[in-house]
């Protein structure tokens, strides 16, 4: 496997950062994931508008854009694979040992993996942590992962591939990995960004795409929801078939259901749209 790094094309076995860099020492980093099929990747420029803004939000010095479409383009071609997952990384660059970082300036890797197929639906859980709707890194994709990884731990626990989080005015929010919609009274609804959860690419473009509502909603719309679905790079559209308890039968329900070809249709006649 071929990661960029340093500016070039390296062996992921012999590729290095440092043990200084501040995205080791403080976790302090920006990523994407990004999907690409045939060697092709989907909604790029999204998600470099994202990298940048997230760059921005921490302070980091904006990475050069076209640098990471080279890189993306280089290691794509390096690794041919049906379905892939690109991993886009800015880290901190090197610093002393504290908590400021240095002045090398940000350090890009590129890495890709392959990406499995994912099952129509699946289990989620609530977790009692909570996102933060008003903290500095709200927002922002960052490489501070640590909490997500924690709650997804719990979601596999139960049986369930993802965690779901409400915010601190115990609204729901999003999960460790991914946006969530639900189907009440026949309308499709998902929390607004200004509930703390990322601005999923997927997320938008299932609102562009489906006519979504964002609403306010509590947590325990769970408890009442016809239809739940989860939206993510990896997962696309997914169908949830139990959240904590409760079981959802027939998932993917009608709307989940249309949302999904509805999604498969458009992605696939524009890969970046
Ligand atoms: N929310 C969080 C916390 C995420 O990490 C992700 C993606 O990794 C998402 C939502 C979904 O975003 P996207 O659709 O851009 O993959």
């Amino acid at each position: 496997m071929k990661l960029w790094v340093d500016g070039g094309l390296r062996d992921a076995a012999t590729a290095r950062v440092s043990v200084l860099d501040h995205g080791l020492t403080a976790g302090d980093g920006i990523f994407e994931t990004v999907k690409a099929t045939g060697g092709r990747p989907f909604a790029l420029t999204r998600h470099l508008d994202r990298l940048a803004r997230s760059a921005r939000g921490l302070g980091l010095p904006e990475p050069d854009l076209d640098e990471v479409r080279r890189a993306c383009a280089a290691v794509l071609d390096a690794n041919p694979m049906e379905r892939g997952r690109l991993r886009i990384t800015c880290t901190g660059g090197l610093s002393p040992l504290g908590s400021e970082r240095g002045d090398t300036g940000p350090t890009l890797i590129v890495a890709l993996g392959e990406a499995g197929r994912r099952p129509d639906s699946t289990a989620v859980v609530t977790v009692p942590w909570t996102r933060n709707e008003r903290g500095a890194l709200t927002g922002l994709k960052t490489t501070s992962y640590a909490e997500n990884v924690v709650a997804l731990a719990r979601a596999r626990e139960q049986g369930a591939t993802e965690a779901l989080f409400a915010n601190t005015v115990g609204q729901l929010c999003e999960g460790t990995g991914s946006n969530v919609f639900v189907v009440l009274d026949g309308q499709l609804l998902t929390p607004p960004v200004s509930s703390g959860c990322l601005a999923g690419i997927t997320r938008a473009l299932a609102v562009e795409w489906t006519g979504a509502q964002e609403a306010d909603l509590p947590l325990d719309v769970l408890e009442r929801a016809d239809e739940v679905f989860l939206t993510s790079t990896l997962r696309d559209v997914q169908a949830v078939h139990r959240v904590d308890g409760r079981q959802l039968p027939g998932a993917p329900g009608p709307v989940t259901a249309k949302a999904m070809r509805v999604f498969d249709e458009r992605a696939a006649s524009d890969l970046d749209p």
